[in-house]
This record gives C-alpha cells, sequence and structure tokens, in this order.
C-alpha cells in the first residue's frame, strides 16, 4: 500500500546521519519480500481470482515491459482465451539500466535479455509490426501484410524516439564528436559512457539538453548531468567543466517539491541553466548546437552535449484512429487516448492501453507500467465477464533521482503531484544511500518479476 503525504512545505535536506537504522530497516523490508514492490505501487498485486473461461480473441500489440506483462496476466487469469502478441522485436532491453551505463556503472550487456524467455507459452508470439490500427473494423495490418481480427485489443507500443526532429541529428553520430544519448539502445548508452568519460577528463562545455513535452523517464536527463557533475568532481577535474542545462520551458521536474530542490541544487553545483532552450538543430562536425529560444535561434558551441529527442507515438499508432484527435495529447506526440484512470479507450470500448504509449498527463516510467497493467488487464477481464471495469490508477510514477554515485531521492507521485512514498523510512525529502541501492541492485529483479505478471 502507499500513504499519500502532501509535505510541500518540507525542504529537500542532504544525506542524514541515520544511515544505521535506515539500513537495518530496508534489509527487514527486503527481507519480507518488499524488494520486489521497489518500481512502485506498493506491494504484491493478486492476479484475479479464479481464471474466467471465455473464447475472446486478445491481440496486444507491443512486447514491451507492459505488453508481455500483460500476456502472462493475462493467460493466467484467463481460460480458453485466444491470446496474441505482435512485435518483432525478440531481445528484450531492460530500459531503467541505460542511465547505469550511459554514466559509467554498469556494462550494456546487463540490460540485454529476451522476450522469448518472458513470454507464456501459451501465447501466440507474431513476431512482425503492426503498420495500421483499423479500430472501426477490429483488426490490425502487419508489415508483412497479415491482417489480424481481435475481439479485444491491448495497446502497448511504446514510444518513438523522434531523432528527426533535431536538424543534422541522427542515432549513429551518437560516441562521435562529443554527442551523447542515454535513450537509444545499451551500444549507444556505452558510446555515451565514452564520451563522458572524456569530457570529464578533458573538460569543456558541456549541454545537457531536454526535450519538451511527454518523455519516458524524465528524470534520466537531470541523472545524466548530475552523474556527470559528479563524476568530474571525484575525478578531481571539476573546475575544467562548464555546465549548462537547457531546458525547454521553465521548469526541471513535474513534482513541484523537487522541482523546486533542483532548481537549488544545479545553481549549487555549478549547473547553470539556460531557460526556454528547446535544441533544434546540431552541426556534428563544428560541435555547435542550435536552440530555439524566446528571443530567437541561439547557437551554443560544446565540448560534449547529452542529445534528449523528443518522443511520440510510434506512426502506426500516431496515424490512427486510436491516438488522440485533438487537445494536448494529440499536439505533443498523438498519443492513445485512454481514460487516465481505467486505462480503457476513450472512444472503443473493446481497446486498453499500457505504457509509454499512453496519452495521460503524467508516467511513462516501468514504475507506472507495474501500476497501469494489473489496471488495464482487470478491466478488459471485468468487461469480457460482462461486467462493469472499476479497476483504477491514480497516476502513480516514481522515479530513483539519482544525485551522484552511492546517492539519490526516491521520488513517487501521483496524478495530483503528491508524493506517496511506498517505504516510510526513506524520506522522499532526502538525498539516501537506497535510492542508490534500488537502482542499482534491486529493480532489475522487480523488473523481471513485473514481466512475468508476477507483481
Ligand atoms: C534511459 C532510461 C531510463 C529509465 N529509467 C527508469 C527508472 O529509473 N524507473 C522506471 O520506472 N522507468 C525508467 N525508464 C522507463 C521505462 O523503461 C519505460 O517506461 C518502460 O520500459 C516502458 O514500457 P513499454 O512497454 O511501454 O515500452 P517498451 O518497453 O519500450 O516496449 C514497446 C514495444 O512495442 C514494440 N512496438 C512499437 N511499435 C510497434 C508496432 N507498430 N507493432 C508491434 N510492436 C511495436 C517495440 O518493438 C517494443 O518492443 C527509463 C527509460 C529509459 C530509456
Amino acid at each position: 500500500m502507499t500513504r499519500r503525504i502532501n509535505h510541500s512545505k518540507l525542504e529537500l535536506v542532504k544525506p542524514s546521519e541515520d544511515v544505521d537504522t535506515s539500513r537495518r530497516r530496508l534489509l527487514q523490508a527486503a527481507g519480507l519480500g518488499t524488494s520486489v514492490a521497489l518500481i512502485g505501487g506498493g506491494l504484491l498485486t493478486s492476479p484475479t481470482a479464479g481464471a474466467i473461461e471465455t473464447r475472446a480473441n486478445i491481440v496486444i500489440v507491443g512486447a514491451g515491459a507492459a505488453g508481455i506483462a500483460a500476456a502472462n496476466r493475462l493467460s493466467r487469469s484467463l481460460d480458453g482465451a485466444r491470446i496474441t502478441i505482435i512485435d518483432s522485436r525478440q531481445r528484450h532491453i531492460y530500459q531503467p539500466g541505460l542511465t547505469l551505463v550511459a554514466t559509467g556503472s554498469w556494462k550494456s550487456n546487463k540490460l540485454i535479455d529476451s522476450n522469448a524467455r518472458y513470454l507464456p507459452g501459451s501465447v501466440d508470439w507474431i513476431q512482425d509490426m503492426v503498420v495500421e490500427f483499423d479500430p472501426e473494423a477490429n483488426r490490425v495490418a502487419t508489415a508483412s501484410g497479415q491482417t489480424i481480427d481481435y475481439d479485444f485489443l491491448l495497446v502497448t507500443t511504446g514510444l518513438k524516439l523522434d531523432f528527426d526532429a533535431i536538424e543534422g541529428m541522427s542515432p549513429e553520430l551518437i560516441g562521435e564528436q562529443g554527442i551523447g544519448c542515454v535513450y537509444d539502445s545499451p551500444e549507444h548508452a556505452e558510446r555515451t559512457w565514452a564520451m563522458i568519460d572524456e569530457f570529464t577528463r578533458s573538460g569543456g562545455t558541456g549541454l545537457f539538453t531536454r526535450a519538451p513535452g511527454g518523455i519516458k523517464c524524465a528524470g534520466a536527463p537531470l541523472k545524466v548531468a548530475m552523474l556527470t557533475e559528479d563524476l568530474a568532481r571525484r575525478r578531481g577535474n571539476r573546475d575544467r567543466l562548464a555546465m549548462r542545462y537547457q531546458s525547454p520551458g521553465s521548469g526541471l521536474f513535474s513534482q513541484p517539491d523537487m522541482d523546486a530542490f533542483l532548481k537549488r541544487e544545479f545553481p549549487d553545483r555549478g549547473i547553470s541553466i539556460d531557460w526556454h532552450h528547446r535544441l533544434k538543430g546540431i552541426e556534428p562536425e563544428r560541435k555547435r548546437a542550435i536552440f530555439a529560444t524566446a528571443d530567437g535561434d541561439q547557437s551554443i558551441d560544446y565540448d560534449f552535449i547529452h542529445v534528449v529527442p523528443p518522443m511520440r507515438a510510434p506512426d502506426a499508432l500516431g496515424n490512427s484512429l486510436l491516438a488522440w484527435q485533438q487537445g494536448p495529447f494529440a499536439e505533443d506526440g498523438n498519443w492513445l487516448e485512454v481514460d487516465s484512470h481505467s486505462m480503457q479507450h476513450r472512444r472503443y470500448a473493446n481497446v486498453f492501453g499500457a505504457g509509454d504509449c499512453v496519452g495521460t498527463p503524467i508516467g511513462k516510467t516501468a514504475a507506472s507500467v507495474k501500476a497501469q497493467v494489473p489496471v488495464a488487464v482487470q478491466n478488459l477481464i471485468e468487461i469480457i465477464a460482462g461486467r462493469e471495469p472499476t479497476a483504477s490508477y491514480d497516476g502513480y510514477t516514481s522515479c530513483p533521482l539519482i544525485t551522484g554515485r552511492g546517492r539519490g531521492i526516491l521520488v513517487e507521485f501521483d496524478y495530483e503531484l503528491n508524493m506517496v512514498p511506498s517505504f516510510p523510512f526513506i524520506s522522499p525529502y532526502r538525498e539516501h544511500w537506497v535510492p542508490w541501492v534500488m537502482k542499482d541492485r534491486m529493480l532489475q529483479p522487480a523488473y523481471n518479476a513485473m514481466l512475468r505478471g508476477r507483481i
């Protein structure tokens, strides 16, 4: 269970002295099995009691974190259903570990797994990509020319990194000319580490960008900046680096207490902030970036740049009738139009969604996936059973905001932007060693348990 508190008047403080007590409590909690809940949403979520007999034909599009977790849950809760999952991707990437690879703590092979290890045998896996959603005909079409009908559809396609929206940028540039990007792939995270390693030895000007709108793990661009700063300091090279964070708006983080903390923390650590700076172009040969600002375009030379591309729904989804047709979630990224609590499509009652592709006010973390998938699955099952869907997602999301090697802040909040800490002994207003240990040691096993639909 999560506790809801609103401590907006509290100040964030530096690590406290009660480390021994906290360590004891964490170990106690982990011993009770709490570690599997560390990606958020509280303790174990029970599978629906008693499998329901049905001949429903369910199609899941996207075999990432949300799609695989849903496939496992559905296959356990339904007896006789035909469940198909569509995705051509065979390797499974543990994306939350990309930050640790890009900043030198992990090797990339630790992130690489295979979807086949997690998909239940009773689920048909079509290794293909959906190119067209036709919700009027309850059908999807794939790249190889198949059409697949469904009674119920679960959309879990994740999102698309839109590198093309930055003039002169392409993913192949990551790892060259001082360009890094934590978001793309394990290999490119490793190449990003080579750039950060070099920058924190040689020094120069570092630009840390953040795309506007909904992005996955919105803490990642901040973590990359803080871990780079921390590394340069530990190497004794901090005064060789000029660090500039480029915010596309007037904030650093959506949760207001954390925003206030970061707006103090960055200047305290000598990271200056350029507000209303959106990366619109890059000239790799000249190591120059062009930003759209309130005063027109501005060019800034760099030695290292962390590029964060805009993110949007994959084209097949974004161009379909399933996407928001108007309003902020249409303009921001053509996200899937679901009710933000039931995860049911707002116009097509037999369609549900979960994960990075949905157009909801906050989310786009594995922690949100863990909270959303049981809701989407339960409501889908209720409809199959002829009942009203009643499960509700409260917007829970979480981010172990790593502020330096060995420390961080566990930020958990909901749609109301209230802090909802799962662990009473870890203050969400303090830097602490526990969020680092979670990120470094405990989240990956918890993530894998989520894939199996066990939590
Ligand atoms: C750098 C980084 C750091 C992160 N850190 C954290 C963290 O600390 N904590 C946290 O909770 N979360 C974190 N996350 C976020 C988390 O990893 C994602 O939110 C989560 O993986 C999203 O799961 P998903 O299933 O929605 O998408 P994905 O896991 O990306 O899967 C989407 C799948 O859909 C498939 N697909 C796409 N289009 C189609 C199509 N047309 N047809 C068929 N299949 C399709 C893709 O091939 C893919 O396999 C981080 C992410 C990144 C990148």
